[in-house]
């Protein structure tokens, strides 16, 4: 804590409200429960991916759901404003096409679960007062701009704008690819990578995770491919070849990555075992099973993590480094 404010200090780019920024955000480094250093027999868990009001989910049902999973930690990710327009297809990706709230409400959530629960801030980011509405919540303590789940091309002057941003405040930017529905051109995404190469993106969904195999061809009828994976895909190729490049390791579409082959799995989390995120974005009410993706994933992660080092590093440490958690 002391050595981040002393390095905020003496950083010269950095300006008083990165350190406002990133001083709210120091209040996550409380009680954490992964520091370096201990890792054997420390089962803590971040979740960096959660909504509120989850495909109508009660907020009770939430809090019990996270600690069925054993989360000490978790990032709530707002949804936009709710808006009929191309880029929400006509209102259907609205509350993330899962009927989840938005800024006030997770922002207003976590302060009342302080020390537990985090926010992000997000906006459709093709309205014009989009990033005036996000820094609104990143200067409130928003940890993340997400989930930034829109019909929009991702090399798009508005997306760019939330590039600068999230480098601005030093807060990542979490991204849902769907061929064809969400954040388009993934193929060309590299050149973000490169033009922003102080912003940290953590790519998530189906398009995402397709394309770990190099064989696999973007396909909106085959968003969750089955069977042995060639190492090289795009997916694998960003991960390794940027350093501002990482992956979320949520929703179905992360578990199938996992699942589907598993050999390939263990060498994948080694070669990215410093860039991939325990998240969960599951929806059910019940935090354990198989009714649960969250819980199922952190199972997947515990069996094929190949050492406990990386198991931690994935469920925990990753996150604790990225969302500068102490
Ligand atoms: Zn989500
Ligand atoms: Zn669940």
């Amino acid at each position: 804590m002391k050595s981040n404010r002393i390095r905020a200090k003496n950083h010269p780019k950095f300006s008083r409200r990165e350190f406002l920024t990133h001083s709210s955000l120091l209040v996550l480094a409380a009680a954490t429960g992964c520091k370096s250093g201990e890792w054997e027999g420390n089962d803590a868990i971040i979740d960096i991916h959660q909504h509120l009001g989850y495909s109508g989910r009660p907020d009770d049902v939430l809090l019990a759901h996270q600690r069925a999973m054993g989360v000490s930690k978790t990032i709530l990710l707002p949804a936009g404003r709710p808006i009929n327009s191309a880029s929400t297809h006509e209102g259907i990706s609205n509350g993330l096409q899962a009927n989840c709230l938005g800024n006030e409400a997770c922002y207003q959530f976590a302060k009342a679960h302080s020390g537990d629960y985090f926010f992000g801030a997000n906006e459709v980011p093709d309205l014009p007062d989009a990033t005036l509405e996000i820094e609104k919540y990143l200067k409130l303590g928003g940890a993340i701009i997400a989930e930034q789940k829109f019909g929009i091309e991702c090399d798009s002057q508005q997306m760019q704008k939330i590039y600068h941003l999230a480098a601005e405040f030093r807060v990542p930017v979490l991204m849902h690819w769907q061929v064809k529905m969400y954040n388009y051109g993934f193929e060309r995404f590299h050149k973000m990578l490169e033009r922003f190469p102080r912003t940290i993106f953590i790519g998530h969904a189906q398009t995402w995770w397709a394309n770990i195999d190099k064989n696999y061809k973007d396909d909106a009828s085959n968003l969750y491919p089955k069977g042995p994976v060639t190492p090289g895909g795009l997916t694998d190729r960003y991960l390794g070849d940027y350093a501002n490049m990482y992956g979320d390791l949520s929703a179905g579409s992360g578990l199938n990555a996992l699942t589907r082959d598993e050999d390939h799995t263990r060498d994948f989390l080694n070669r990215h075992q410093n860039k991939l995120i325990y998240g969960s974005d599951c929806n059910d009410h019940v935090g354990s099973g198989s009714v649960c993706q969250g819980a199922l994933t952190i199972a997947a992660v515990r069996r094929l993590a190949p050492t406990m080092k990386i198991q931690r590093k994935l469920l925990c440490g990753n996150a604790r480094r990225v969302f500068k958690l102490g």
